[in-house]
């Protein structure tokens, strides 16, 4: 058990990659709050992994809202004992070139990511610092390292998570705080298939054309990056026992993009 009693807390967690950390994170012994704008479906998940209530809970939190992301933090704070680890995941996708993005998609999607991871961050850094330390964990992209057409604020957004988790990192060690970043290449998530039809009408190709020619042409074995694949890497992170492996960034991408 390489988690056992930490709490963790994961945003959008009651889909996609966020959902699968969730489900290793409980099996490796933590505590786990699965906090999502959706929160029918985050008890649903919390209940699937955790089906005593003991080590899951379900979590409302809009991450661009500060008063449901301070309200959320403390009531998993006060219910678990504490916060260890935060994945700062949830996360959308808009596509349209930049000459014709609407302002009020660009300032959603930065809300998004940017406005939620930090004040996720904030919210949890307070515990982290008052009690064991802890571990933040930024979900990137390979585009934090590396720009595709049609995705402007994305791109913008997740090359911001790595100046954040720089910051943390500088701020946090005296703490035993960590921050770090995943970058994923793409995954099959809700995310990831509702994109593949636009592109293709954006590009004006088909949609297995975007598969194969856009997603996944630059790796090395023609393959999509898996939710396991993700999981394993905020394991990783999350067990991590010291300041060593911090203000990084780990691409897992089929070695789409190499660093
Ligand atoms: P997903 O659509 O399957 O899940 C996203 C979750 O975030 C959903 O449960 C949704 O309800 C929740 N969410 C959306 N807005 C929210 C908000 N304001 N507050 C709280 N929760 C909110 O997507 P996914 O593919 O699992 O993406 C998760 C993260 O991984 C995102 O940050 C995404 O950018 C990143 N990522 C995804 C891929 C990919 O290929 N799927 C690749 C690299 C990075």
């Amino acid at each position: 058990m390489q988690l056992a009693d930490k709490v963790a807390v994961i945003t959008g967690a009651a889909s996609g990659i966020g959902k699968d950390i969730a489900k290793v994170f409980i099996a490796e012994g933590a505590k786990v709050a699965i906090a999502d704008l959706n929160l029918d479906a985050a008890n649903a998940t919390a209940a699937e992994f955790d089906p005593s209530g003991d080590r899951a809970i379900g979590v409302a939190m809009d991450v661009t809202r500060e008063d449901q992301v301070d309200a959320g933090i403390e009531t998993v704070a006060a219910k678990f004992g504490g916060i260890d680890i935060l994945v700062s995941n949830a996360g959308i996708q808009i596509v349209a070139p930049v000459d014709q993005f609407k302002f009020d998609d660009w300032k959603k999607l930065l809300a998004i990511h940017l406005d939620g991871a930090f004040l996720t961050t904030r919210a949890c850094l307070k515990h982290m610092y008052a009690g064991r330390g802890g571990s933040v964990i930024y979900m990137g992209s390979v585009h934090s390292k590396e720009a595709s057409p049609l995705k402007a604020p994305y791109v913008t957004a997740k090359h911001g998570l790595i100046g954040l988790a720089k910051v943390v990192a500088k701020e946090g060690a005296k703490h035993n705080v960590r921050a770090n970043v995943i970058c994923p290449g793409f995954v099959r998530t809700p995310l990831v298939d509702k994109q593949i039809p636009e592109q293709a009408k954006e590009l004006g190709i088909s949609e297995d054309d975007v598969v194969r020619t856009v997603m996944l042409k630059e790796t090395v074995d023609g393959e999509f990056t898996t939710v396991d694949d993700v999981a394993r890497t905020a394991l990783f992170l999350a067990a991590f026992p010291t300041n060593a492996l911090t203000g990084q960034s780990i691409v897992v991408s089929h070695g789409w993009f190499m660093q």
